[in-house]
């Protein structure tokens, strides 16, 4: 409480002192939600972004980039363009308190990373915006912040799966049966194998039966072999995404001969950065607890948006972007004198899963509000065939 009314007061010290200049938004974290926050902020206010890869990551199409080379610049888009007036610092936020963000500089990092005190490696900020996402194995995500690496890591798996002919995926979660769909797009005689130790394909989410029995028969039809209901006794002695032959066993016996695997589980929230009084807001899930007009618990200057938060919904870019227009909502009030009213309800389950660019199952609310369940055709109209990367390239101002 005592670090509560302390920074209540400093955001006071931080609002009069704001009259002789314009406020200063610090947004750490340049994905969905982070980049659209920044992008909306820009003309009312003095931005700072600080992300520490040279170029926006699409997630969304990331698993198509897999196979498909094309798919890069749909995939990598340059932060050149994403403000006018604010600016993108390449740099990894290491310690962020209420009014200030440490960081440490992206090797190599590009000219256009100016209006930062380099010397100090610190930014201040009269309202702070945390949208540092989830880290998720490769190659749903990269931990490379160079593009040209990450893309050259991306060449090298292409080679791999030309020459491999049986694949293990682990986890039947959404990534793990789109990957697998990708994947037979482009290798159709490719021989798959997914375990999972639930007993059934996307058991994480609020599904309907209907869902799951489409994607499963849709991946059977093609090949897919799944192994439910027990998990592998251990890991490939490989690392993912590298071609050497292994076999490993699942608890219940069954044999896996692969050449290639991946992981398709364990989504992390990246939180450590959180520091002094801030960190009391990070939860044993490394979730950041937020109120319902998406203030860090305790802090009236501190937001948060996407992935990291403890909002009760499936993680998606499309609640970080829905968490962004409440944020800047927000934080446009604060600066103009008013109340922040916008608040934050999580929309009902939905999920958008392509198998290919031909192949799929979504459930999607009908007129009524009833939940229903669309086929591989209205799938690929909905998402399969550009996998929203139009609408991303239009946020970060690339021409298509
Ligand atoms: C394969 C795949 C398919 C998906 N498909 C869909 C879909 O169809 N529809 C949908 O709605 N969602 C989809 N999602 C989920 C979606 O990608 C996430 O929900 C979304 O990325 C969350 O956005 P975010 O802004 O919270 O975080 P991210 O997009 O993860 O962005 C976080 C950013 O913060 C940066 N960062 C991390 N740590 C620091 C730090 N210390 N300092 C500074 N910056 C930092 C990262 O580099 C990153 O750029 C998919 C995800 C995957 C992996």
């Amino acid at each position: 409480m005592a670090e509560q009314s302390s920074s209540e007061q400093r955001s006071r010290e931080h609002s009069s002192e704001q009259t002789s200049r314009e406020p200063r938004v610090v947004v750490v974290g340049g994905g969905y939600g982070g980049a659209t926050v920044a992008k909306e902020l820009d003309d009312v206010a003095d931005v700072t972004l600080v992300e520490p890869r040279d170029a926006f990551v699409h997630a969304v199409g990331a698993l198509r980039a897999v196979v498909d080379p094309d798919w890069e610049s749909r995939v990598f888009l340059p932060y050149d363009r994403l403000l006018r007036r604010g600016r993108v610092v390449q740099a990894t936020a290491q310690s962020v308190t209420p009014h200030e963000v440490r960081f440490a500089a992206a090797a190599g990092a590009p000219p256009h990373a100016t209006g930062t005190d380099w010397g100090s490696r610190s930014i201040p900020a009269d309202y702070l915006v945390l949208a540092t996402g989830t880290a998720y194995p490769f190659p749903a995500k990269f931990i490379e912040t160079d593009t040209w690496v990450a893309q050259a890591r991306l060449v090298r798996l292409r080679e791999a799966l030309a020459a491999c002919d049986r694949v293990l995926l682990v986890g039947a979660g959404p990534v793990g049966l789109e990957l697998a769909g990708e994947l037979l797009s482009a290798f159709p005689r490719l021989g798959i194998t997914i375990v999972d130790q639930a007993h059934d394909v996307l058991t994480t989410g609020d599904y309907l039966p209907e869902l799951r029995s489409s994607v499963r028969a849709q991946l059977e039809e093609r090949g897919v072999v799944f192994e439910l209901g027990a998990p592998l006794g251990y890991l490939p002695p490989r690392d993912v995404g590298l071609f050497e032959p292994f076999t490993v066993e699942t608890t219940a016996g069954a044999r896996v001969d692969a050449q290639l695997w991946f992981r398709c589980y364990g989504n992390r929230p990246l939180t450590d950065y959180l520091d002094g009084p801030l960190a009391r807001a990070r939860r044993w899930s490394g979730e950041v607890s937020v109120t319902p007009r998406l203030n860090v618990e305790g802090f009236e200057t501190v937001f948060a948006v996407g992935d990291i938060t403890d909002v009760p919904e499936t993680k998606r870019a499309a609640s970080a972007q829905a968490h962004a227009g409440v944020v800047a909502a927000n934080i446009r009030a604060l600066i103009e004198g008013r109340d922040p009213t916008a608040t934050y309800t999580p929309a009902p389950e939905l999920v958008i899963l392509p198998l290919g660019t031909d192949g799929g199952a979504s459930q999607l609310l009908d007129e009524e509000g009833v939940r229903r369940v669309l086929g591989p055709e209205e799938t690929r109209r909905l998402k399969g065939a550009d996998l929203y990367s139009g609408r991303y390239a239009e946020l970060l101002g690339v021409q298509g």
